[in-house]
């Protein structure tokens, strides 16, 4: 197929959205959903680049009355996106269209794309990475909380990153207002980054619905994945799986948790609780130690005072240098007995998996990342290794 008659398949006709063509001119896709496709574009008076999703109602695809649906729904996620305009960390609507048969959702465009991909290219985030995403991430839920919107589908596929990393929440398909005692018994949302009591309003009778909580629970899936590469809950038997979820069964497993801080495994615990009215709010989360930098200001300035401290820093860290470029060796026996436990070649290994089958690690099936770190030490092929002393 040539290359423009790819650009164009999926396209609705000229005559069906003369008004988005006169304007704006699509190019390749980004993304794809159920009834929609996300394509670049491109603003024919300014140059200026942007995302187009285009939802098909035309009931082609689907039943007329799940067109219809699909109509509803969209109009929802317009109004709701257009209640959050204004913060730097939410996607922003930039024009939208509609016709019979389709509606077009113009955003500004993410570059870099979505935050699932790029932590499939790096496996794990660093604590100060995952600390700029999570402070921005949370920021954004609490403006969508102080607005009585729930999202209802965070996770890394709905948060996309642009040119210079920084988050945009998007996908707002499943958000909803809520009105002052309104509790939701919806199930919604993707299996992995559900909270218990979405789960048990959907399985039990006479159990409270939810409200924004959710997201909370959510934030906190969301940063155990970027920390340690594999996130919390995760099970091949899906029931297993949402157990695992409704006892907030998860651990902080070593070796990858081994030197990850306590601030932040102390914000991860506080946010998957499983009661909702213990879990820490979007503002409590962002007053958590995790995000506190602690810049005691000195009270009096002495100046021979201030000079001796300067060179014993100076000397501390010049030695740290030295040990940093110069770390003490490795014994064999250690690497022997478990190479996964040692931080670089886990790292290695880790990079190498992900660099032979990142690709596999798709969404929307029953794949996922944490089957990549499902490792065990094997006491016969551990035997097998050889290292060469010399
Ligand atoms: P769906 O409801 O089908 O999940 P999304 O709004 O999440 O639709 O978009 C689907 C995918 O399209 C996203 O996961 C992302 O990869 C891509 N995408 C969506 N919006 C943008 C954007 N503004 N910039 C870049 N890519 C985008
Ligand atoms: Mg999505």
């Amino acid at each position: 197929m040539a290359k423009d008659d790819m650009v164009d398949a999926d396209l609705p006709s000229r005559d069906a959205a003369k008004e988005f063509y006169a304007k704006y001119e699509p190019k390749e896709a980004l993304g794809r959903g159920i009834s929609s496709i996300v394509r670049r574009c491109i603003e024919k008076e300014t140059g200026e680049e942007f995302a187009v999703k285009i939802i098909d109602i035309s009931g082609e695809k689907s039943d007329i009355y799940e067109a219809d649906l699909t109509k509803k729904d969209t109009i929802r996620e317009i109004n709701i996106l257009r209640m959050c305009k204004g913060h730097d960390n939410i996607i922003e609507l930039h024009d939208s269209f509609e016709t019979p048969t389709f509606i077009f959702l113009v955003f500004e465009l993410c570059k870099q794309g979505e935050l699932f991909d790029y932590l499939t290219q790096v496996v794990t985030l660093s604590e100060k990475r995952t600390r700029i995403i999570m402070k921005q991430l949370i920021e954004a839920v609490e403006f969508i909380h102080s607005k009585n919107i729930v999202h209802r589908d965070l996770k890394p596929e709905n948060i996309l990153l642009d040119d210079n990393l920084n988050v945009k929440v998007s996908d707002f398909g499943f958000a909803t207002v809520l009105s002052p005692d309104e509790e939701l018994t919806e199930l919604c949302g993707t299996p992995g980054y559900l909270a218990p009591e979405v789960l048990a309003v959907s399985m039990y009778d006479n159990v409270p619905g939810y409200r924004m909580e959710v997201d909370m629970w959510a934030c906190g899936v969301i940063m155990y994945t970027l920390l340690c590469g594999a996130p919390p809950f995760w099970h091949r038997k899906q029931m297993q799986m949402l157990r695992m979820i409704m006892q907030a069964n998860y651990a902080f497993g070593s070796p990858e948790w081994d030197d990850v801080s306590q601030t932040a495994k102390d914000l991860i615990s506080n946010l998957l609780i499983v009661n909702p009215k213990e879990r820490l709010s979007a503002k409590q989360a962002l007053a958590s130690p995790f995000f506190k930098r602690e810049l005691k200001p000195t009270k009096q300035f002495f100046a021979k005072r201030t000079f001796k401290a300067s060179v014993i820093c100076v000397r501390f860290f010049h030695r740290l240098k030295f040990f940093y470029y110069n770390p003490p060796p490795i014994p064999v026996e250690t690497i022997k007995l478990n190479p996964y436990g040692v931080k670089n070649f886990r790292k290695l290994i880790d990079g190498c998996t992900f660099k032979m089958y990142g690709h596999w690690v798709k969404k929307g099936d029953n794949q996922n990342r944490a089957a990549l770190f499902e490792h065990v030490q094997r006491e016969d092929w551990r035997n097998q290794i050889s290292f060469d002393n010399s």
